[in-house]
This record gives structure tokens, C-alpha cells and sequence, in this order.
């Protein structure tokens, strides 16, 4: 009943009306079967895009040409965007983006062939119910990954499905099919080809799935295609005596461990990349190349940048006291995220060396509970929550440039370390002091 009134059921209907067939495809019918929330819903119809575009304007709804060269529109429905595509077929992907032509047909079965795997290709109806000529359904009882007929020619046609066939793993938690990852595998060096954005954007979905770990070593010669500076992980062994794993299994662990958000991620998987060259200031060196691969794979520059940063701070541990982390955090610009970010990082890497890690990873927690209570409280932690602004400081000492940022870092420390009081006046006096001191001096 509830899908009888959906955005996407609404949408069908209409076409149905003027005498179209349309189903629901793609991902929302896997996640339904999967019992998973499914977000957006796609239509297939045999209606060509103009058509489309007509009875859905009829209908009332706002309509976009969102890719009429695919035979895409998108309607507005009760608020929901639902993305309508004339049944097609495909031609190769010389510029491994788009498809070069798209041949419209008037078949479902010919359209659902197209599709990468067969939890992929499933179409549903809100009367009629399922319409599954490959077996999705089977596959995803068995819990199973399968490409749709030839894995080899699938994989041929667009390689970017072999890194889609591991994406699924990660967030599903279930087996590519062997045959299909054979040819995965044996394709994998056909991933090169792939427009770089694409890749990126799958591999940020792989690493925020709940099974990212075991996909990183399970399906490894399909990961370091896509990242080959992953390369020199497996097989390194660590020297501390705290790791339980080679280079690969702890980052495949702390990227598992690490909150399912896209930096962390992300930072988890690549925070020891440069452990392997030495171990001589490698978190900025990981943060380093980091940097350089995430910006690679055209990945989202507040990602890479605050990947990079918790990745550069991975190393930095301090006596658990609060007078410690308020250092810490002053250090961060007094910026609570950012230090958060970096804990969480630092919990995540504890986490990846298992059992060995556990002592390390309460003390985190610990270090994440009191600065959860440092936010809370309203205490200055970094410059910008001094009593006098950067101007009035500037001001008062007839500072230029850089001074004005060291005197306010001086100023934060003074006021962490309890000599003087946060309130406009006590600062001032104590800025003056120093001055006429400075000046004395002079
Ligand atoms: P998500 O939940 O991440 O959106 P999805 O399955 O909807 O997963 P999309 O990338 O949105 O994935 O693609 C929608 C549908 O289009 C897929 O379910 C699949 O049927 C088909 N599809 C997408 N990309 C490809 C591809 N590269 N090759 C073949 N079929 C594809
Ligand atoms: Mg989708």
C-alpha cells in the first residue's frame, strides 16, 4: 500500500495511462528485496524522453532533461526526484564515462541485460510484482554477486563493474560469485582505463560500507588496481611488536574500525601509505600522498583535505589529562572537530591491531569523552574564543602579520595554563605587560 502511493508508483501510473508500459529498476528494487531502505527509485519505460517529458508536464509534475542523450528525464514527484529512462541498450565505452550511443528498444528483458549484476537487474511493478528473467532474486537469497551473462564481456564492456563487483561486497556482505570474480580479477588491469572520477566515487562508497576491511584484503588485486600505492601494504611486515597483522591487514582493520564517514575513511585506509619507504615522520608523509591520491581519483576537496589532516595528526598522543588535550586542541586552532577528527583516527588506527590495540583504544575513548565535555563546558580552546579579537589585539601592540597569530597563540596558552583570566580586561592588561617588558628589553 505504501508503494501503491509512492513518488515512483505515481510516476508509472501516469505513464500508464497514456498507453506505456514502466517499471521500478536498479538499486531500489535490490534494496527492498534486501529489506534495506531503498533510496531513489528509477523508472524504465518505453516511452521515448519527449513523451516522457510531455505526460509528465501533463500530469503536473516539474520535469528536468537531466541526460536526454541516455534517454533520461527527471520528474518531480510529491517533492521526490525519480529519474525516468527509456528502455535502452548500450554501446561500448571508449571514453569509459558514457556509453558512446545509446540503441532505445522496446524491451524490459533487453534493458535489465544490460545491467551489471543480476541483484541489478530485477524490475518490479506495483501491481504486476516482479519481473526477474536472470534470477536477481535467488542470487540475493544466496546472498551472491553475479554479473549479468559473460563476466569476461561485462567487464570488457565497462571495467569500471569490476570495482563496482567489490563496492557491493563492501556494502552488502556478500560473495562475488566465482566465476564473475575471476574474470574480475583477470580484467582488473583494465580499471587504468577508467575516467578517474569514477573510480574515485566508487571506492569512497567501498570504503564506507560496512564490510570495506574484508573487501580490502579479500578482493586486493582489484583495491591496489585502483590505488597502486597500496602495493607495497601487503606483505610489509610492521615492526612494532603492537601489530598483529602485515601493513595491509592493520589498514584493511582500521578502516573497518573507523566511523563510516568518507574522510575518515578514507584516512584510516591510506594513514601508514609511507610506513613502507621509512618510518621517519610518516604520518606527513602519509598525509602527503594522501593527499596526492585522494585529488588522483577526484575526490571531494573538504574529504581529502580533512583526510590528510587527521592523517598528519595520527601520531600526536599525550598524557590523558585534561590540560593536555586543551594544548592539543589550541594546537588545532582550537578547532573541536578537527581534533575530533583526529582521535577518531587515532581510534581507529588502536582498533586495527586488534587485541594488541585495546589498551590504546580506551584510552581514546576517554580522550573522545573529555572532549566532548571540553565543547560543552565553554571553555577557550582556541584563539577564537579569546575575550579580545585578533584586531583589538593587533591594535593594542601595534602588531603586523604573523605576530598577531603568535601573540594570540601566547595569549590562548597563557589563559590554558590558568595565568590569567579570559575576560577583556585581564587580557589586555597582561598583553600590556608584555609589551612594556618587550619593550625594556629592547
Ligand atoms: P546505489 O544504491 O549506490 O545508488 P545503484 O544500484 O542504484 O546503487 P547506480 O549507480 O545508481 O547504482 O545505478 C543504478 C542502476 O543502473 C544499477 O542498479 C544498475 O542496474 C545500473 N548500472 C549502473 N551502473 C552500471 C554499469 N556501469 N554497468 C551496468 N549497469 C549499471
Ligand atoms: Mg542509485
Amino acid at each position: 500500500d505504501i508503494i501503491a502511493h509512492s513518488p515512483a508508483a505515481l510516476a508509472i501510473r501516469a505513464l500508464e495511462k497514456s498507453g506505456y508500459q514502466a517499471w521500478i529498476v536498479g538499486g531500489w528494487v535490490r534494496d527492498t528485496l534486501m529489506g534495506r531502505m531503498p533510496h531513489d527509485a528509477d523508472i524504465a519505460t518505453n516511452a521515448p524522453w519527449e513523451h516522457t517529458k510531455r505526460i509528465m508536464c501533463g500530469a503536473g509534475y516539474a520535469v528536468h532533461e537531466t541526460g536526454v542523450k541516455h534517454g533520461t528525464v527527471t520528474a518531480i514527484v510529491s517533492g521526490e526526484p525519480i529519474e525516468i529512462t527509456t528502455y535502452r541498450i548500450e554501446g561500448p565505452y571508449s571514453d569509459s564515462r558514457h556509453p558512446d550511443y545509446v540503441e532505445f528498444v522496446d524491451s524490459i528483458e533487453l534493458d535489465l541485460a544490460r545491467r551489471d549484476f543480476t541483484m541489478n537487474a530485477i524490475a518490479f511493478h506495483p501491481t504486476r510484482g516482479i519481473f526477474d528473467p536472470f534470477d536477481g532474486a535467488s542470487d540475493i537469497e544466496a546472498r551472491t554477486i553475479r554479473a549479468v551473462g559473460d563476466a569476461r564481456k561485462r567487464f570488457e564492456e565497462d571495467p569500471l563493474r569490476i570495482l563496482r563487483a567489490a563496492r557491493f561486497e563492501a556494502q552488502t556482505g556478500f560473495e562475488i560469485e566465482p566465476a564473475t570474480r575471476d574474470a574480475a580479477f583477470s580484467c582488473a588491469h583494465l580499471l587504468d582505463s577508467v575516467a578517474r572520477e569514477r573510480t574515485g566515487s566508487e571506492l569512497t562508497k567501498l570504503l564506507c560500507g560496512p564490510y570495506a576491511g574484508r573487501v580490502i584484503e579479500n578482493e586486493f588485486p582489484i583495491v591496489v588496481q585502483a590505488i597502486n600505492e597500496l602495493k607495497v601494504a601487503r606483505g610489509f611486515k610492521l615492526k612494532s611488536k603492537r601489530h598483529a597483522y602485515d601493513l595491509l591487514g592493520h589498514l584493511a582493520h582500521s578502516v573497518s574500525a573507523a566511523p563510516e564517514n568518507e574522510a575518515l575513511r578514507w584516512a584510516a585506509l591510506l594513514h601508514d601509505i609511507a610506513k613502507p619507504e621509512s618510518n621517519h615522520d610518516h604520518a606527513q608523509r602519509s598525509s602527503t600522498t594522501a593527499t596526492r591520491i585522494m585529488q588522483r581519483l577526484r575526490i571531494g576537496r573538504q574529504q581529502t583535505q580533512q583526510a590528510a589532516d587527521a592523517i598528519a595528526w595520527h601520531t600526536t598522543s599525550f598524557p590523558p589529562s585534561e590540560e593536555a588535550l586543551r594544548l592539543f586542541v589550541a594546537c588545532l586552532g582550537g578547532d573541536v572537530p578537527r581534533a575530533r577528527r583526529a582521535l577518531l583516527l587515532q581510534r581507529a588506527d588502536a582498533s586495527g591491531h586488534g587485541p594488541k590495540g585495546d589498551a590504546r583504544e580506551k584510552e581514546v575513548d576517554e580522550e573522545l569523552a573529555m572532549l566532548d565535555a571540553l565543547e560543552c563546558s565553554g571553555k577557550p580552546l582556541g584563539a577564537k574564543q579569546l575575550a579580545l579579537s585578533g584586531r583589538e589585539v593587533a591594535d593594542l601592540g601595534n602588531l603586523h602579520g604573523s605576530e598577531i597569530g603568535r601573540t594570540l597563540d601566547a595569549l590562548l596558552a597563557a589563559v590554558v595554563e590558568g595565568e590569567v583570566e579570559n575576560t577583556p580586561e585581564a587580557l589586555r592588561s597582561h598583553l600590556n605587560f608584555a609589551i612594556e617588558n618587550a619593550e625594556e628589553q629592547i
